[in-house]
């Protein structure tokens, strides 16, 4: 489908915001949001906004999906992690820039409408799991990238460090309060973890059962 005018003018702003990757831009700009967002909040789908998807939840603003989709550095061989996947979207737009997406959710109603939502738009790609993402996916293990899109108060659970390839990058906001919470990326290399603080954020809990 060809992008409108509000896509077009969203793509610009992310540009012009530092998201420079033409893959991750051509990702965005290839994914319908208002797909993914409340039939009352369509007419805002282009906006640069995070949104709400029922339950308390929300869909992540553009620049936020296009700054950690960056930070991954994705190669098209790549097994992907994904914590929180809400209403889907950071998942599609992932699910073309890699081979595999596994995502996890803990609301079973978002989760539920996502595997249903994600199947009908054809992103065949992605393997949804109803769970405690906070455990990571050991069946699947190791992944070359992982993305945690709810924010951990102190730290990034242990297991999914585990979970992480040699050499793979985890992406994760940390901190307690929605006024006082960083993205961090993570480079895995041995026994070493090298981190690196990118951006202050506002993310949902992560929450633990
Ligand atoms: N990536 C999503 C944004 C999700 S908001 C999107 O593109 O829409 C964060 C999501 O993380 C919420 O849906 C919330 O229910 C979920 N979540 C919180 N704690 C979790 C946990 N421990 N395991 C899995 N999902 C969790």
């Amino acid at each position: 489908m060809k992008p409108g005018p509000r896509q077009i003018r969203l793509i610009m702003e992310l540009r012009a915001e530092g998201i420079t990757d033409p893959d991750v831009l051509g990702a965005i700009e290839r994914t319908p949001r208002e797909e993914f967002v409340p039939e009352q909040f369509r007419i805002q789908a282009y906006d640069n906004t995070a949104l709400p998807i029922g339950q308390g939840q929300t869909i992540s603003q553009p620049f936020i999906v296009g700054l950690m989709t960056q930070a991954l550095e994705l190669f098209s061989r790549a097994k992907v992690l994904e914590i929180g996947t809400g209403c889907g979207y950071q998942a599609a737009v992932l699910s073309q820039l890699c081979r595999r997406v596994y995502t996890i959710e803990r609301h079973r109603t978002l989760a539920r409408a996502a595997i249903k939502r994600l199947q009908v738009l054809g992103y065949s790609n992605v393997t949804t799991m109803i769970g405690d993402g906070a455990k990571g996916w050991p069946e699947q293990a190791p992944f070359d990238c992982i993305i945690a899109t709810a924010a951990a108060p102190l730290e990034v659970p242990q297991e999914l460090f585990d979970q992480l390839a040699d050499g793979g990058i985890l992406v994760a906001p940390i901190g307690r309060s929605p006024m006082d919470q960083h993205l961090w990326r993570y480079r895995k290399s041995g026994d070493q973890i090298a981190k690196e603080r990118l951006c202050a954020v506002r993310f949902v809990p992560l929450v633990r059962d």
